[in-house]
């Protein structure tokens, strides 16, 4: 693969970057009324509001497109925000940089399509404008990336990633299934990337928004991103998951930031105390999973001697059975004793198949 370089990211904002805004821009009025609102909240923001709705079925609002943009622009420059929409075309982005927009995001569904990203990519080419990426609907790292790199490679320096949730067949109780292992990830290979939670893609619904926002900052993610109307009942899209300003500053300011509790210098030598124990058990972890896989080439060999093969059904269930009803009694939950004994089969299985292929082929 070839080398993954995204240039430095800029924070366009002092503190937190978060968008708050309606799903879509539905009148000039709402557009006004709704932004004066979030405004007096006093939590810094930048203004989002969707011109062009990328729908998944056909027969809802698809935006007002061109129409809305003049509506946005008077956001900027009667309420005083910066301002953001989503663009999936060159032309999307040629009208939004003739208006004068300050920021660009680009939706699910197009980072999910090469094609799209790289024309989106030749059309910010020479241009100094934030981009921000929103993960693809479905769980592929790699198309994120992807589209960070098509991006980064037009020459923007300025880019956040934003995680929205991701679509599985069974979603609930979520919108779209945080699957926080991606963000984490998408941090862990490019540290200095901005990420933003999109709660309101991911929830769905008010009553998530709490829970889902505290994880993201107790993760460290940078900021929220989170759809709020004046009304939310009369909203022409995702009416069901948006909520009043008033609500978004109750909610906000309910939350456990990320910044206040580093402040607390007890806190951190707590920290720094627990992580020395974790360090400690994690290399015990090691050193015992070490000698695991030793004995378990010993039996590879014996297998192959013997004759016998290395997958065992038997055995295997009773492993799986007896380490789930002990699990749960050490009050670990049974996906994760799954995920974890499955790992460590997997590689004993690679690890005899291995001792197998060593010892056939001295004795040929
Ligand atoms: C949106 O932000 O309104 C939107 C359409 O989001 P997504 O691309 O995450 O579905
Ligand atoms: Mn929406």
């Amino acid at each position: 693969m070839k080398e993954v370089r995204i240039l430095d990211t800029w924070n366009p904002l002092a503190g937190p970057l978060n968008i708050f805004g309606p799903c879509s821009a539905e009148s000039q009025e709402q557009m006004l009324e709704t932004a004066r609102s979030l405004k007096e909240t006093g939590i810094p923001f930048v203004f989002r509001a969707g011109l062009w709705k990328p729908r998944t079925r056909p027969g809802t609002f698809e935006g007002n497109g061109l129409e809305a943009l003049p509506w946005l622009i008077e956001v900027q420059k009667e309420v005083g925000l910066k301002v953001i929409t989503e663009v999936a075309t060159k032309e999307h982005v040629e009208a939004c940089l003739k208006a004068g927009v300050d920021m660009l995001w680009i939706g699910a569904r197009t980072t999910a399509n090469p094609f799209s990203i790289q024309e989106l990519a030749d059309a910010l080419k020479g241009v100094e404008i934030p981009v921000l990426i929103k993960n693809p609907i479905h769980p592929d790292l790699s198309l994120w990336i992807g589209a960070l790199e098509r991006i980064s490679g037009a020459g923007i320096k300025s880019l956040a990633a934003i995680h929205r949730g991701f679509h599985h067949y069974d979603n609930r109780p979520y919108r779209n299934r945080p699957d926080w292992e991606m963000p984490i990830e998408l941090k862990s290979r490019f540290p200095n990337l901005p990420i933003i939670c999109d709660i309101s893609h991911i929830g769905g619904t008010p009553e998530l928004l709490p829970m889902i926002a505290q994880r993201a900052f107790d993760l460290n993610m940078d900021g929220l991103l989170i759809e709020s109307h004046r009304s939310p009942k009369d909203a022409l899209s995702d009416a069901q998951q948006q909520i009043t300003p008033n609500d978004l500053k109750q909610l906000y300011n309910s939350l456990r930031k990320p910044d206040e509790r580093i402040l607390d210098a007890e806190f951190r030598d707590e920290l720094a105390e627990l992580r020395k124990q974790i360090d400690g058990i994690d290399a015990s972890l090691i050193e015992l999973l070490a000698e695991r896989m030793r004995i378990v080439h010993g039996i590879g060999v014996q297998k192959r001697e013997r004759g016998v093969t290395i997958f065992q059904l038997e055995r295997w269930r009773e492993i799986m059975e007896n380490y789930m009803v002990r699990g749960r009694k050490s009050g670990l939950t049974d996906g994760f004793i799954r995920k974890v004994l499955e790992a460590i089969h997997l590689e004993s299985i690679d690890i005899q198949q291995h001792a197998m292929h060593q010892v056939s082929e001295s004795k040929a």
